[in-house]
């Protein structure tokens, strides 16, 4: 029997203290805490790293907080098109669904897709006729509004930039590259040492129709291998794809014989710096351990342990 861990987050990037007022960033850290709580019951009470990981996402997604689910971004056509991706690191099995419209959970599809579909990824209509067929509940467009992100949206819907997540109130003279990243994701290591990850976003405000970013592409934002670790990812998809990034810490550990710790490092503040990547990641090994690594200013995050952590942050320091 080994330790369990459950890692979480909901999106890095210029988070700063002097963005959230001391209300909103109570209800971020209660957020963080319901989705660790969900997920962290299932392993208290002997349940699968699987089954944690979907309850803590879907916490996630449930919440309009987050750029996930029902707080999804808008696209340029000002509709929400989500990804997800979830994977079983005691067999590889994975399922991923992108650019979907309607679906209250995007992870569970993913899961399905893992568990009932022959593929790994399905995307757009097909994604939403096997949704049907296969009775995963939908919700109407408005269920998906959010004030917030609506207004995120007009202010740059006539222009060419596309956004990520966690902006600051000032746009003017934004530049393409801004620092904001939204996406919710959980990693868990469960009594029996199976690891899982899953990773759920509404992608970038204004993002183009079709655009896919890294978070549903296994191995890049999403990764889960016993032999290793899990990890789910968040940051300018973009660069995490052509990085490689989840996939890359788990080469790390299984050729190089690096610690989850040493390998995240490198990659998060190494290689995607080196290449003008921001953003983060959650991760845990088959013992129990985790780590939240991020190269921006800050993480939404969370982790609760067997022994006895139980902890959310928001900032560089807490
Ligand atoms: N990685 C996500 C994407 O590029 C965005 C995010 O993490 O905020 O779609």
């Amino acid at each position: 029997m080994s330790n369990f861990t459950l890692a979480i987050h909901g999106g890095a990037g210029t988070i700063l203290k002097s963005m959230l007022t001391p209300d909103l960033e109570l209800k971020y850290r209660q957020g963080l805490q319901d989705a660790l709580d969900a997920g962290y019951k299932i392993l208290e009470q002997d349940g699968t790293a699987m089954d944690a990981i979907v309850a803590a996402v879907s916490s996630l997604e449930d919440n309009e907080l987050f750029n996930a689910g029902r707080g999804a971004v808008f696209t340029k056509k000002g509709v929400n098109e989500m990804d997800a991706a979830i994977m079983d690191g005691s067999n590889l099995a994975a399922g991923a669904v992108a650019g979907v419209r309607n679906i209250k959970n995007p992870v569970v599809l993913a899961r399905e897709v893992m568990l009932h579909s022959g593929h790994v990824m399905l995307s757009g209509n097909g994604a939403k006729e096997f949704a049907l067929n296969r009775g995963i509940a939908q919700a109407p467009d408005d269920y998906f509004f959010t004030k917030y992100r609506y207004d995120q949206w007009i202010e740059i819907r006539d222009s060419d930039f596309y956004q990520l997540d966690h902006k600051e109130d000032n746009l003017k003279g934004m530049a393409h590259e801004e620092k904001k990243f939204g996406t919710v994701g959980a990693v868990a290591c469960d009594k029996y040492g199976h690891l899982a990850g899953a990773t759920s976003t509404g992608g970038m405000t204004n993002k183009r129709y079709g655009r896919i970013g890294d978070s549903p592409v296994i191995g890049s934002g999403t990764y889960a291998n016993d032999a290793t670790c899990a990890i789910s990812c968040t940051g300018h998809g973009e660069y995490f794809l052509r990085a490689v990034v989840a996939y890359d810490v788990s080469c790390l550990m299984e050729y190089k014989g690096l610690s989850l710790h040493e390998a995240c490092e490198i990659v998060v503040k190494d290689k995607l710096v080196k290449i003008g990547g921001e953003g983060g990641l959650i991760a845990v090994d088959a013992k129990g351990n985790y780590d939240l690594c991020f190269n921006s200013e800050g993480m939404y995050r969370g982790v609760r342990t067997s022994q006895g952590i139980n902890t959310v942050a928001i900032y560089k320091d807490h």
